[in-house]
């Protein structure tokens, strides 16, 4: 039988990692006999979650298993979350979804809605009791939000692969080592297949810096392709283990359609269209602040100082330019802000300033004779009473188009702009072989 197992928030900001217990756990399977219908699912869920442990990660495993190793397999899973979920952490409620069978329409609408909103775990719990799943929760069993949208996360359009490999045990809380040359040359020979290696200066984005048992994780176009890096790439401690997810990872697939200003929440991302408010500018810190508007209001748009170089952009933004920006929309004193992610630049209006008229005699530069007096030539002498400023074009230091921050800086989900052009949809068949290890 078909047998669907969601698995989500198990990780604490001190460690633990639910990808990790996912590839312990497929292990196992493999030796109860499962066959993977799928590469185990790697589901970045709504980013802006204010209590989301740390990369708000959920993942489910599809498998053909016999139905006396159903069992088996469901005391596995919550030994697995029982030994390595972070308790102890406040933020950290595990959950855990079973599900037998086809994965309900419903249930993947469900999905879309965690990827890109705050969902009422009461909405979970009622799909749950209709499609008669068996669930288990921990805590406050928020978990079970992230564990059914794995399972609804098919990923039939857009998807990304991400193969993850896992650090020994006794190396956990040690600094990581990777040899970054080998990153480097794995990302010049696949740069049109894998994506965010390397930042602008060339230092390694795939190893992760918290405690959890992640070595590195490359992220690409195909199985095949992330197969190929994790060949190129020198590791200077032991791999433990090793698995290839596919993932809505890439794909900004926590954007919805444009909303209106007046429309956006706290919590959720948003596109939004407007026009550019008010001028950019910069905080201490570097943080640069502007606001957006359209018909139904204003708000402030900040590009934080991580985003890079993305500010440049945002500074040479004017008022009257008509922009789209996604955004993670943050909850502040003074009200809603949209935290950048994003920068589709739409149209840009003209700037011109008002300098001194050109002498009508002699072409030289002219000066002022005070208010409203006119000018006087500065070569002939030529006195022009009612000479006025002109106005003159000024060149605009940005182009129509989409801007990113810094690599650094990009959510899990951001699509980066390599992948645009790369997009594609699922079609199913046999796994990369091999695709665990
Ligand atoms: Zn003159």
């Amino acid at each position: 039988m078909k047998l669907h197992i969601g698995l989500d928030d198990t990780d604490s900001p001190e460690g633990g990692c639910t990808t990790y217990i996912a590839s312990l756990l497929a292990e196992r399977l493999l030796q109860f006999g499962a066959e993977f219908l799928d590469y185990p699912t790697l589901l970045r869920l709504n980013p802006n979650t204010p209590w989301k442990t740390r990369g708000n990660a959920a993942v489910c495993l599809r498998v053909e298993l016999d139905e006396a190793s159903v069992s088996k397999a469901r005391k596995e899973t919550l030994g697995l979350v029982t030994r390595y979920g972070e308790f102890e952490c406040e933020n950290t409620n595990p959950g855990v979804v079973f599900h037998v069978g086809e994965v309900p329409r419903d249930v993947t609408v469900f999905s879309g809605r965690v990827v890109r909103e705050i969902v009422d775990k009461v909405d979970a719990e009622a799909l749950i009791r209709d499609h008669g799943m068996d669930s288990v929760t921990w805590k406050n069993g928020r978990g079970i939000i992230g564990a059914l949208a794995a399972i609804g996360g098919t990923l039939d359009s857009d998807h990304t692969f991400e193969l993850i490999t896992y650090r020994a045990p006794e190396n956990w809380s040690t600094k990581r080592r990777v040899d970054p040359d080998s990153v480097r040359r794995m990302n010049e020979a696949l740069a049109d297949s894998t994506y965010n290696n390397v930042d602008k200066r060339g230092r390694p984005l795939i190893t992760p810096h918290g405690p959890d048992p992640v070595l590195y994780g490359v992220r690409g176009e195909s199985p095949g392709a992330v197969y190929h890096a994790f060949n190129m790439i020198e590791e200077l401690e032991p791999v433990a283990r090793w698995m290839i997810y596919r993932s809505n990872q890439g794909t900004d697939a926590h954007y919805s359609d444009p909303v209106s200003v007046g429309s956006v929440k706290a919590f959720n991302p948003a596109v939004v269209e407007g026009w550019v408010e008010s001028q950019p500018k910069v905080l201490r810190g570097g943080h640069v602040i502007f606001s957006i508007s359209d018909e139904s209001g204003v708000v402030d748009c900040a590009a934080y100082e991580p985003t890079g170089r993305f500010r440049e952009t945002v500074k040479a933004l004017v008022p009257g330019d008509r922009v789209r920006v996604g955004a993670g929309v943050r909850q502040m004193d003074e009200g809603l802000t949209l935290n950048l992610e994003r920068l589709d630049v739409l149209e840009l209006v003209e700037v011109s300033r008002l300098v001194n008229p050109r002498c009508p005699e002699c072409g030289g530069s002219t000066e002022s004779m005070g208010r409203d007096q006119g000018f006087r030539c500065k070569k002939c002498g030529f006195r022009g009473d009612s000479l006025m400023k002109v106005a003159v074009k000024v060149p605009r230091m940005l182009d129509v188009g989409v801007y990113l921050p810094d690599r650094g800086a990009h959510r899990h989900l951001t699509k980066p702009l390599e992948r645009y052009g790369r997009e594609k949809v699922f079609v199913s068949g046999p796994l990369h072989v091999p695709w665990i290890g």
